[in-house]
């Protein structure tokens, strides 16, 4: 008998088998089953309702011997408190479920040649003649301006956020919101001035409601952003919260396994920290974000100007 699996089980199992199989752990095998937890489990599945624990609400249910209804299951079932006979319950698969690839980014573009720094003014302007009055994506309907990048063409140190807000919507300027101010003493506190760096997004219009940019919409607009670090060729990137590290680095992964090191992106150094707007909403990881933007700085071989 296979186990019937609610969806979130099963793709809570599915995003398990993609972790183990993106960390090269491909043989997998299954234990045989314990004949003494089997028979507890299969007393359970003959048991009537009220004999099955309940999580209590406000109680984590991790003791529960059993997968706990999904969602839907829940609504589908309202009002029926009917145990499923142990025979809906299957053991063993009967099928083979493939599990489907994670879907993988776009191959980012090939590195464009260097750019003299007395060209690299024009060579921005070449990419963002080419964005044009762009409707690649849905973002464009609801953008008031585009906001390409703003800084320094030969900045050895460039910053990457994720799109533009309100502010930088009316503006068509990163980061001149709150969030700007915050990255303005950010950069105050390396002991450089705004005009020194660069600063660009993963997409160039507004996502409404400032939600996150869909894949979509972050694919088809990085080949502009991977254009103007191959046209400034920075020493070092920061990205700027989780959208701008997953995009370049062409991998979904939690912050907190990017932070505080060195990664290499286009030839040039990517350290990866928090957004400025995470940052205000929990000023507590404003040293972490210190700490990683130290990294940068001893990259850069820059000793802080004491502001912070
Ligand atoms: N947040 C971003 O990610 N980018 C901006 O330009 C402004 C806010």
């Amino acid at each position: 008998m296979a186990i019937k699996l609610d969806p979130a089980t099963r793709e809570a199992l599915v995003d398990r088998v993609r972790f183990y199989r993106d960390l090269g752990l491909t043989e997998l095998y299954r234990r045989p089953v314990d004949p003494v937890l089997q028979a507890q489990l299969a007393a359970v599945l003959d048991a009537p309702q009220h004999a099955i624990p309940q999580p209590v609400a406000g109680q984590n249910a991790v003791h529960s011997p059993l997968p706990l209804p999904s969602q839907q299951d829940t609504a589908q079932g309202a009002g029926n408190h009917e145990t499923k006979p142990a025979a809906a319950y299957q053991l063993e698969p009967q099928e083979d479920h493939p599990i489907p690839p994670r879907k993988t980014m776009p191959a980012p573009p090939a590195i464009a040649p260097a750019v003299p720094t007395a060209d690299r003014a024009a060579a921005l302007q070449i990419i963002r003649d080419e964005i044009g009055d762009c409707t690649r994506c849905a973002l464009h309907s609801g953008r008031h301006k585009l906001v390409f990048g703003d800084g320094s063409p030969s900045a050895r140190l460039m910053f990457v956020g994720e799109g533009p807000g309100a502010d930088e919507d009316a503006q068509g300027l990163p980061f001149v919101g709150k969030a700007g101010q915050l990255l303005n003493n950010m950069i105050n506190a390396m002991g450089l001035k705004r005009e020194e760096v660069y600063i660009a997004n993963v997409v160039k219009c507004r996502p409404p409601g400032n939600r996150v940019p869909e894949p979509e919409e972050a694919n088809t607009c990085s080949p502009f952003l991977f254009g103007q670090i191959d046209v400034i060729r920075p020493e070092v990137l920061v990205a700027l919260g989780a959208t701008a590290a997953t995009y370049l680095l062409g991998q979904r992964q939690p912050l907190a396994g990017l932070r505080g090191r060195v990664h290499f992106v286009r030839g040039t150094k990517l350290i990866v920290t928090y957004h400025p707007a995470y940052l205000l909403r929990d000023p507590r990881q404003k040293k972490e974000a210190w700490a990683d933007l130290q990294i940068a700085m001893s990259e850069l071989g820059l000793k802080a100007s004491g502001r912070g």
